[in-house]
């Protein structure tokens, strides 16, 4: 570690290959995959440019704000959960687990109050074979959904507090899921029809490391106490 040098790591984001620079010190600090990288380059003649021409830039915004502040922003609406879900595949592709456990604490808050769209967790099924905890927490968010806010799912409008309804495009994308994604579906069917409404409690209210990467016996109080 002593003999990385403070100089800077090009990354070369999406199609249009915006550069964005990085310390390398700082990456290698925070980013295990950079660190094994680095790891036995005592004359630092490994690469510094890398070319990551499939993620967009705004998701490699995030992963920057990771790496210099290990905190992320919040996510107040559910129109970011893409962008999020994209960072929680780059984190574990990157080997970071505290900042997936992070962007999981921030993928749970627009659904305190929104019903989650069965499309995250479709395209997450498509797209991502690991992940395995976001994976969990669309799947029982989405169970729990079903049996409390029903007329979403059903009928596509959501009961407002005021007796009106507004369309919702949650019913589509459970319809979607249904007639494409025959294993997904089948899953869905089976954890609903065992659902316990009376223990279940609703996994965007849980705090702490539910759905959170650790290892074994780990939670992010021993790790952190550890540093
Ligand atoms: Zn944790």
């Amino acid at each position: 570690m002593d003999m990385i040098s403070s100089q800077n790591v090009t990354i070369l984001v999406g199609e249009e290959r915006k550069p964005v620079r990085i310390q390398k010190d700082i990456l290698t600090a925070r980013c295990a995959h950079f660190q094994g990288l680095y790891r036995n380059d005592m004359h630092g003649t490994q690469e510094d440019t890398f070319e990551w021409l499939d993620e967009d830039p705004d998701v490699v915004d995030l992963f920057v704000e990771w790496v210099h502040a290990q905190r992320i922003g919040a996510l107040e609406s559910d129109l970011n959960v893409h962008r999020y879900t994209k960072a929680y595949m780059l984190a574990d592709e990157l080997c970071m687990p505290q900042f997936q456990n992070a962007i999981m604490d921030q993928l749970r808050r627009p659904f305190r109050t929104t019903a989650v769209n069965p499309g995250h967790l479709a395209w997450l099924e498509q797209h991502a074979i690991c992940c395995l905890q976001l994976h969990a927490y669309f799947l029982d968010q989405l169970v729990y959904e079903i049996h409390h806010s029903t007329s979403c799912y059903k009928d596509g409008v959501v009961r407002m507090v005021d007796g009106t309804e507004k369309p919702t495009p949650v019913k589509a994308g459970l319809e979607v899921l249904m007639g494409k994604q025959r294993n997904l579906a089948m899953k869905l069917f089976w954890r609903v029809q065992a659902f316990d409404k009376v223990n279940s409690q609703d996994p965007s209210m849980l705090e702490g490391c539910h759905y959170h990467v650790h290892d074994e016996g780990e939670t992010c109080d021993t790790r952190s106490s550890k540093k």
